[in-house]
């Protein structure tokens, strides 16, 4: 084991005491259970980060970056001997330019607080994953996260104006612009959002905004008699060409496991739920009307904001609820929006064949779902029904001509499954690109493909 003897002073702190540590090894996906690490980094700046990965590199020691911790693929989890670089203490907004509509944050930043400290700039961070009080932008970029307000305002991707990055060797580069437009050099930035750690650490985050809306959106929320007919709904407002604001979906078994941590008052009729929102209320009457179409039992419309927030509450809520009724082994497949109705139909026949409890959420304007299967909490290892299970989640997913992961990434868990979606030259072109940037194969090893 490599001696820290010689790890360089910084301004931030290095933890070595394991209990201590055990709280930082693992993320919210429970399959994966983090190995012990060698220490870790509290980073408190950009040159503390830069020293530890110096160190590192020069030590031959694994690097793991994390932000909050939120994931749900295993990608923050510790590897044996590593060291772990915290983000979570670099949460200083450090810059919002209201006129040029940018705002700069280091990345342990929570992702709600951006939001709240730009809205007092009449301004809004759109991307907002259901983790938004607890996920960091920091994770956000390296994971490319979505969120309920991404149907109509698209994901981080379409945030990030540029980086600051540690390279696994501890040089600091700057990507990326403040500009509204900006064609220099490849787009280094992209490259790394979603990268899930593997290129760089990601230390400070400038972010494009945008003004905040004046008028509340209208909110739509429905009960169906089955989750194929609100899948065929969402399916047909993509067919109307309104854009939605907000378009949420949750079956009967999520709406169970919500009613359980937090009684709402679900109703025995209602076997799924979808809450739409639009941005007018012409739109609004839009959604109401398909989703009426479709078949759903009553459809409430509602200006208030107090009540669309309470609604929303519930859907946010899905996660949390899951890990309150067992372990998870949380999927998050995309599939063309056409075919939610035919995937959510494969999901019940899986959950069935299987005897597995398979309770699906969805960002359903996006298609993308999250069928999240639910073990009991004292198996440590995950039963072999439950990765057949989820096996054949993920192939119905790819056959529909859908992904693997539409916002979680693939971290530690899915890794077995990319070959299915990459073919050989383009994961060959991954290895390459990955050399480029990491040639000791230091940073996050063996996660994101
Ligand atoms: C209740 C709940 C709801 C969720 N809802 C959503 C949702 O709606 N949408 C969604 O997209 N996700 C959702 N997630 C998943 C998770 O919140 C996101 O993936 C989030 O982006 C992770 O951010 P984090 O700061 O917690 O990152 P972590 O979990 O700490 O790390 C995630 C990955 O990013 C890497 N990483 C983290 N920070 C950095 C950095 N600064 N530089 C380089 N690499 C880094 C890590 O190595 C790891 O691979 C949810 C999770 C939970 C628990």
């Amino acid at each position: 084991m490599v001696s820290l003897e010689s790890f360089p002073e910084i301004t931030g702190s290095v933890l070595t005491d394991p209990d201590v540590m055990a709280a930082y090894a693992v993320d919210h996906c429970s399959p994966v259970h983090g190995a012990v690490p060698l220490a870790v980094v509290l980073a408190e700046t950009t040159e503390d980060v830069a020293a530890a990965a110096g160190w590192c590199y020069a030590n031959d020691v694994v690097i793991v970056p994390r932000g909050a911790g939120s994931g749900l693929a295993g990608g923050a989890s510790a590897i044996e001997g590593c060291v772990i670089i915290s983000l979570a203490k670099m949460n200083a907004v450090k810059e919002i330019n209201a006129q040029d509509q940018y705002a700069i944050a280091e990345a342990g930043v929570i992702n709600a607080d951006l939001d709240r400290a730009v809205r007092e700039h009449g301004l809004m961070y759109p991307p907002d994953p259901s983790s938004f009080e607890i996920c960091s932008i920091g994770g956000n970029v390296a994971t490319n996260a979505g969120g309920l307000r991404c149907v109509m305002y698209g994901v981080t991707r379409e945030y990030v104006l540029g980086l600051t990055v540690v390279l696994p060797d501890g040089r600091i580069i700057r990507t990326g612009r403040r500009t509204v437009k900006g064609v220099t050099g490849y787009d280094l930035t992209q490259l790394l959002v979603g990268s899930e750690g593997t290129l760089g650490i990601v230390t400070e985050v400038t972010v494009k905004l945008r003004p905040a809306p004046v008028i509340p959106p209208t909110t739509v929320a429905a009960s169906f008699p089955d989750v194929v007919s609100a899948a065929a709904a969402v399916a047909a407002v993509v067919g109307t060409g309104v854009v939605p604001a907000l378009m949420e979906l949750m079956d009967r078994r999520t709406l169970e496991c919500v009613e359980a941590l937090r009684p709402f008052g679900l109703e025995d009729e209602t076997r799924a739920m979808l809450i739409g929102q639009g941005s007018t209320p012409e739109d609004a009457a839009v959604l109401a009307r398909e989703f009426e179409a479709a078949g759903a039992h009553y459809t409430v419309v509602s200006d208030d904001p107090a009540e669309a927030a309470e609604l929303l509450a519930v859907r946010r809520a899905a996660f949390h609820a899951y890990e309150h009724a067992g372990n998870i082994f949380s999927e998050d497949v995309g599939v063309p929006r056409s075919q939610l109705p035919e995937m959510f139909a494969r999901i019940e026949a899986i959950s069935a064949k299987y005897g597995v409890d398979i309770p699906t959420c969805a960002h359903a304007g996006d298609g993308n779902l999250h069928p999240t299967l639910i073990y009991p909490r004292g198996e440590r290892e995950v039963p072999q029904a439950i990765w057949d299970a989820a096996d054949e989640v993920f192939q119905a997913a790819l056959a529909l001509g859908g992904t693997l992961t539409g916002e979680h990434g693939v971290g530690v868990l899915k890794a077995r499954w990319v070959g299915e979606e990459l073919s050989d030259d383009v994961l060959e072109l991954h290895r390459g690109i990955k050399a480029v940037w990491d040639p000791k194969n230091l940073l996050n090893p063996g996660r994101g493909f």
